[in-house]
């Protein structure tokens, strides 16, 4: 898959209008990062962090970190990595903390709610980034689940506060990250004009933001027809963040599993997406998909899909693709 994948593969997408389309990898072991640089990925647009520390038994320490993340620098010397602040809880279980403990784990006291209050862990963690990174050019850290500005503003201020003790302490460190939010959680779209003024860059968890914003836990087999990202609701609300993200000419991305579905990519790049994070596996098929449809198609096909109400007429335009 991944070398026939590779002969098709072209460094730079552009839509068949020739609109230039950027495409990152979403990384969860750093063994798969020469997949990503085999299919070239132009970065990582998502390093999951939380990965070593689902099979340990106990949190790794700060230098045990370093060491993992210095290997994932070093690998991708040169091209621009988006690493995410630990995302425990909910789907993702820790069986030495109590990320996952209550009735539902997917709306606890999971991701940025357990680091900001666990300052310690969240503040190792980043250090550990911030040195791994020291040499490493383009870094951008974001943070997951953020439901508010003053939640936002909060983890901001813990990685400056670590830049600053990493002076004192004559550490080695990163010295100017961007600093950036997934946005998960739909809380954020009212006031998304706001996020738009103090965060450096967004990457859309479609994911989460499915999950949360039709009640569907997205773990529960149950409930997994319910799980429907053609939703309105959905597609309204993506489009007000992208919007908001271009007028404020922040980058945004789209990173969550809607990013490589052949039905849902035309809906993204209508709506102004211009860049996608996926599995790398996928990067062929992605790459394929865009450089086949024009801008002018794909925006007359969002703006059919953001008229529809029911779900009904929302899944038939989507099936229907640019017709
Ligand atoms: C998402 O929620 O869409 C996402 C990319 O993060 P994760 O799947 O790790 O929750
Ligand atoms: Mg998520």
């Amino acid at each position: 898959e991944t070398t026939a994948g590779l002969a098709e593969m072209n460094p730079e997408t552009r839509t068949k209008d020739g609109v230039r389309v950027h495409l990152f990898a979403n990384i969860n072991l750093l063994s798969e990062l020469s997949t990503a640089r085999d299919l070239k990925a132009e970065g990582i647009g998502l390093y999951r962090t939380e990965f070593p520390f689902l099979i340990r038994s106990a949190f790794p320490s700060e230098e045990e970190q370093y060491l993992i993340f210095k290997r994932l620098f070093d690998e991708m010397a040169g091209l621009e990595v988006t690493i995410r602040t630990l995302d425990v809880g909910g789907d993702k279980a820790l069986a030495y903390a109590d990320a996952t403990s209550g009735a539902n784990p997917q709306m606890g006291f999971r991701s940025i709610r357990f680091c900001l209050h666990h300052r310690s862990i969240f503040e190792q963690h980043i250090r550990a980034i911030l040195r791994a990174a020291a040499d490493f050019e383009k870094l951008r850290i974001m943070f997951p689940l953020i439901s508010s500005l003053d939640e936002f503003l909060e983890a901001r201020q813990s990685v400056k506060d670590c830049i600053t003790a990493l002076e004192h302490e004559n550490l080695a460190h990163h010295l100017k990250p961007e600093i950036g939010m997934m946005i998960e959680v739909p809380s954020v779209v009212e006031i998304m004009d706001g996020f738009a003024r103090e965060s450096d860059f967004f990457s859309v968890g479609t994911n989460d933001f499915v999950q949360y914003t039709l009640a569907v836990d997205r773990t529960n087999e149950k409930v997994a027809d319910y799980y429907r990202p053609y939703h309105p609701s959905v597609l309204r609300g993506l489009a007000r963040i992208v919007k908001s993200a271009n007028d404020n000419c922040k980058d945004i991305s789209i990173c969550g599993e809607m990013a490589h579905e052949p039905e849902y990519i035309p809906f993204l790049i209508g709506i102004g997406v211009r860049a996608i994070s996926v599995d790398p596996r996928f990067l062929p098929l992605v790459q394929k998909i865009i450089s086949s449809l024009s801008i002018t198609q794909a925006a007359k096909h969002a703006g059919e899909l953001l008229s529809v109400e029911t779900l009904k007429d929302a899944r038939n335009l989507i099936q229907a693709g640019i017709i």
